[in-house]
This record gives C-alpha cells, sequence and structure tokens, in this order.
C-alpha cells in the first residue's frame, strides 16, 4: 500500500506539544534509516549495534526534527523572521524551514569555524548570514539578547519546540526495534539533542511503550568536553566543530537524564574521532562528518576499557552526513591528501594498474 512519510510533526501528531490547528512547516523530515552496524558490534564486542542515519535528514542532520517544530509554532505565532546561532547544522536547517514557511532566517556563525557545505547550505536558502568574531557560546549569547528585545524569533535548542521535535528520534528507534535498545549512543554538543532522546524513551515508558529506558551515553571531543570536566570551558577546541561548544545550553537537562538514564558522559580525542570516522565509512558503509563519529568512538574507548557487556543492544545515533564536510575522507591517517590514480583509457593499462588477473 502506498506510504508517503509525512515528516514527524503529522507522524506524532499525538505525542507532540502542537495545537492540531497550527500551520506544519514540514520538509519531510524524521523517517531514517536505522542501520544494522554488525562491523561495529564486533568491534565492540556487543550482540547488536544500528547506527541512526541523521544524516538522511532533508538538510543532512536531526536538526531538521526539532526545526519543523520551531519554525511551524514561530509561523503559527506570526513570526516573520527566525534568528540561531550555529556552528553550520542548526543554520542550514533554520534557514530551510524558513524559506519553505517563506520568512527570513538570520544566522549568527562564529567566524571562520563553520564548514563549507553548511555554510553554502544557508547560502543556497537565502538565510542573513553574520560571521561573529567570537565562538558559537558567544553566538548563542547574542541571538538570545535579539530574540529578547526584537521581532525576531529564537530556533536554538533552548527553544522547548526544538527538544520537543528532536525527541520523535526516540520514538522511531523504539517503532523499528519494538524495544529500547541497552545503550543509546550519541555525540554531545549543546547536549540538546542527548536530552531530546531521554525524553522521547522516557515519554515510551510511561505510555507502556518499552519497559525501561536505555542508558544515555553521550562523547564530547576532549578539548571541549564541559560535562567531563565537570563546568563550562571558556576556549573549546576541536575539529568536531559542530559539537565545540564550552558552554552547553540543555546542562540541566542532560545531568537529569544521565542520572535517571543510569549513563554516562566521556571524551574522546580528535584522532579517536577521526579513525571512526574513517571505520564508519569503510567497514559500516555510513558516511557521516566528523563530530557526528564521536559517540561510536567513545563506545569503542569504553569497550577497549571492558565496560561494553557481551549481550549489549546498541543503538548510535550519527547526528549530520559526510557531505557536510568532505575534507575529512579525503586525508589518511596521517592527514595526508589522498588522490585518485590517472590512467589512461586503455583496459589493459587499468588492468595492470589495479593488479586484475585475466578471467578464464
Ligand atoms: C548539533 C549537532 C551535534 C550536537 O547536538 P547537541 O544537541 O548540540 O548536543 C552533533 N552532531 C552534529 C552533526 C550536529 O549538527
Amino acid at each position: 500500500m502506498a506510504h508517503l512519510w509525512r515528516g514527524v510533526i503529522r507522524e506524532y501528531m499525538d505525542r507532540l506539544d502542537i495545537k492540531s490547528d497550527n500551520p506544519i512547516i514540514t520538509l519531510g523530515e524524521g523517517g531514517t534509516p536505522l542501520v544494522q552496524a554488525p562491523a561495529l558490534a564486533k568491534l565492540v564486542g556487543a550482540e547488536a549495534a544500528w547506527l541512526k542515519f541523521e544524516g538522511m535528514n532533508p538538510t543532512g542532520s536531526f536538526k531538521d526534527r526539532g526545526m519543523t517544530m520551531a519554525v511551524s509554532k514561530a509561523v503559527g505565532h506570526g513570526a516573520q523572521a527566525v534568528i540561531c546561532a550555529s556552528t553550520g547544522n542548526t543554520s542550514a536547517s533554520a534557514a530551510a524551514y524558513a524559506a519553505a514557511a517563506g520568512i527570513q532566517s538570520v544566522v549568527l556563525v562564529p567566524k571562520g569555524k563553520i564548514s563549507l557545505g553548511k555554510l553554502s547550505q544557508a547560502v543556497a536558502h537565502k538565510a542573513q548570514i553574520l560571521q561573529v568574531k567570537g565562538n558559537f557560546d558567544d553566538c548563542l549569547r547574542l541571538a538570545r539578547e535579539l530574540s529578547e528585545n526584537y521581532a525576531v524569533h529564537l530556533v536554538n535548542s533552548v527553544n522547548p519546540d526544538r527538544i520537543e521535535g528532536q525527541k520523535t528520534g526516540a520514538f522511531e528507534v523504539v517503532d523499528a526495534l519494538g524495544y529500547a535498545p541497552d545503550l543509546h549512543v550519541l555525540p554531545v554538543g549543546n547536549a540538546g539533542n542527548y536530552s531530546a532522546y531521554f525524553k522521547g524513551y522516557q515519554e515510551d515508558l510511561e505510555a507502556g511503550r518499552i519497559y525501561k529506558i536505555p542508558q544515555m551515553w553521550g562523547y564530547q571531543a576532549e578539548g571541549s568536553a564541559p560535562f567531563t570536566v565537570g563546568h563550562p570551558v571558556a576556549k573549546p577546541e576541536t575539529i568536531a566543530t559542530a559539537i565545540r561548544i564550552g558552554n552547553p545550553a540543555s546542562w540541566d537537562l542532560a545531568q537529569n537524564a544521565r542520572e535517571v538514564s543510569g549513563g554516562r558522559f566521556g571524551a574522546v580525542t580528535d584522532a579517536e574521532i577521526l579513525w571512526m570516522h574513517r571505520f564508519l565509512s569503510q567497514e559500516v558503509g555510513v558516511f557521516v562528518e566528523p563530530s557526528s563519529a564521536t559517540g561510536a568512538a567513545g563506545l569503542f574507548k569504553a569497550s577497549k576499557a571492558g565496560e561494553v557487556a557481551a549481550g549489549s543492544k546498541i543503538v548510535v545515533t550519527v547526528t549530520g552526513h559526510g557531505l557536510k564536510d568532505p575534507m575529512w575522507a579525503l586525508k589518511d591517517e596521517r592527514g595526508k591528501e589522498i588522490k585518485p590514480t590517472s590512467v589512461s583509457a586503455k583496459a589493459a593499462e587499468v588492468a595492470e594498474r589495479l593488479g586484475l588477473s585475466k578471467s578464464s
């Protein structure tokens, strides 16, 4: 029977905080693949592992789940413009949904710290883009101040509509598996997504769809790990730009989620992130941006310390698409550029280059 996925608001209307007569601005987000990852399960000694492949959303990251809610509600309130601070993916998403809604978007990005792919998306969707001399945390403070004093609606994850929309990721995992995994692992920046998945699982538990909440495991980059050091970090540094956040907006929500789920926060080095980035594309077949490999990198680190129970069923959210920031795939382990070999258009020469033997 024909069925078109209708986006997360229509698919989960009865479980979301939105009125039935609110306008719905959607690009068909959600319904992303839960990809079986036997190579990852084997690597970490688990019974089964899946990747929730959020790069398959309309703008290439999970941000679309929250943005459909935030922009729909903004339009419902009569907003003519939305504003956000962004390390890249939030601005790409805000710009696309504002375009779909026919309203203006304003994005504040830290100067020089946003990937070309993400910047091009914001430009393509005709956002007003301002590069701020400062880091993400400065951009967010500025966006909050502007939205409090001027006619522009804030769509960062400090807006609870974002977390509300993003909790549908957990609903989809439960719908796909029929149960909750033992562990749910993901990268953490502002911790909005970490908190959102917990909220989704908690609601599924209350509704009797599952009988336990997975342990929520959140991983940050070592140079940008406020949750493991226990306080905000003034100058966060990591190549994983989407999680280069020193002062997480959802601090309290995330601490509660960790505590109630019996989960953990941890940190991995940039080298461990890039190793896992390569493993996921080469051994699993899923291409993600470096930040998105942080959760799986943390899981691998924990497994090496003997902290992953043998029978575990694990879901790892990979947050954004590899094409967002493709330059990382074009470097080898030592950071050397990878270039394709040039050959003439002659079968014999190509076969020789490839080391092919003659078929019999
Ligand atoms: C936004 C983002 C994150 C971090 O999510 P938070 O909700 O800020 O913790 C991780 N990875 C990617 C690709 C992102 O775009």
